[in-house]
């Protein structure tokens, strides 16, 4: 039984589906439909589809599922379904569960594009959105009611990094019959407990640390089997959001070896967030595995690890933080998160560039915030590579 392996044995072979041939590797089934042997097998396949039968590629295809079934396996849900992007998933969990008159309530911090989601298009079709500090718990228990739907929340927050406790914002929303939307792209699927403590529907943009190379577009939502086939798929299949077979076998690919990569980076930003800690030319190193971190109690209870993102506050605002970008001979400037390769980001001007001035100093967006993503160098040369960029300014 595979349910009995561990995280690593399913990564490498959860789900696995080979053909006639035996293939190692998965195969990547690059189709769009499927043949079917005769007229009363295809009017069968439409009545009811079984596990393995496949109608087109919009629906459902057998690498995608061999992606869907491992990630699943991992994050330690009944099913997922795997989507185009991760705003494909978020856009998609959200969008499927809600209807006119329901409400959400949402913390405040959130990645760009989820809260367009939550502000501008929900909202456009009548569903209530309530925003609140979502370190805060006295304003969860506020803001719920009996019509609240669902509770939304990134498990750490981007580009602060604040951890939110999952276990009481579920207890709080489950008491009030609301279901657990989390967003768990900086938590990552190794070090998640999601569902432990008390999520209902775990988003992930496989975009980020399950490809983990920089190379292509992906999400994931994972959730009960009820959920996902009557409420997700059905949604999904009619609005276009499906994963590219390709994609989902560059994915798969991604999670063979994600419990090493995510483990080491986080070692690694464990490491370079001390050696940097202290500096004067930094007003602040924030990473949830420094002690002083906000919530670093609240970390370590609900995550296996502390993820693989970091970020600086130089003391010396916007001038000094592109000093230091510029200096960067190792880590890259740019914007996504999770790769191989250490990516430096300034917020302020390019991922939250649009956010009004007051939002941007609200959620603490500084003019000298630089968000890091640690990836796989030596981390030696990432040590030496951030002193040499404070050195100049
Ligand atoms: C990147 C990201 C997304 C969006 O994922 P895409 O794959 O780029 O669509 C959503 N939420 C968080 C927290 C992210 O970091």
């Amino acid at each position: 039984m595979t349910q009995d392996w561990g995280k690593r044995t399913k990564l490498v072979h959860h789900g696995a589906r080979r053909s006639q041939y035996g293939e190692v590797a998965e195969a990547i089934y690059l189709t769009q439909g499927f043949v079917y042997p005769s007229a009363e097998a295809a009017e069968a396949r439409f009545l009811e589809s079984g596990a393995d039968e496949f109608i087109y590629a919009r629906y459902g295809n057998p690498t995608v599922a061999v992606f869907e079934e491992r990630i699943a396996a991992l994050e330690g849900t009944e099913d997922a379904f795997a989507t185009a992007s991760g705003m494909a998933a978020v856009s998609g969990a959200l969008t499927a569960m809600l209807r006119a008159g329901d409400h959400v309530v949402s913390a405040r911090a959130l990645f760009g594009s989820c809260l367009y989601i939550l502000e501008e298009i929900l909202t456009r079709y009548g569903v209530e959105v309530t925003f609140v500090d979502g370190t805060d718990l006295e304003q969860w228990r506020a803001a719920v009611r009996p019509g609240t739907k669902a509770v939304f929340l990134e498990s750490i927050s981007n580009p602060m990094l604040e951890v939110i406790d999952l276990k009481s914002v579920a207890e709080i929303a489950h008491a009030a019959g609301a279901m657990v939307v989390v967003d768990n792209v900086f938590t990552t699927p190794v070090f998640s407990r999601a569902v432990e403590l008390g999520a209902d529907v775990v988003i992930y943009s496989a975009t980020k640390h399950i490809d983990g190379q920089g190379r292509a577009l992906g999400g994931v939502i994972c959730g009960t089997r009820a959920f996902i086939r009557k409420t997700i798929e059905p949604y999904m299949k009619h609005t276009g959001g499906a994963l590219s077979p390709f994609n989902a076998w560059v994915m798969l690919n991604g999670l063979t070896t994600i419990d090493l990569r995510v483990r080491a980076q986080a070692a690694t930003a464990q490491t370079l967030a001390e050696a940097l800690q202290g500096d004067p030319r930094l007003a602040r190193v924030i990473y949830p595995g420094l002690a002083d971190h906000p919530q670093h109690v609240i970390a370590k209870a609900q995550m296996d690890g502390f993820g693989t993102v970091m970020a600086l506050e130089v003391a010396g605002g916007k001038e000094a933080a592109f000093k230091l970008l510029n200096t960067l001979k190792v880590a890259v400037i740019s914007n996504n998160l999770g790769d191989a390769r250490t990516i430096a980001t300034h917020p302020a001007t390019t991922t939250h560039q649009r956010l009004p001035d007051d939002q941007k100093a609200a959620l603490g967006i500084t003019p000298g915030l630089i968000r890091l993503s640690i990836g796989l160098e030596d981390v030696a040369d990432l040590i030496s590579d951030f002193r040499a960029g404070l050195e100049v300014i």
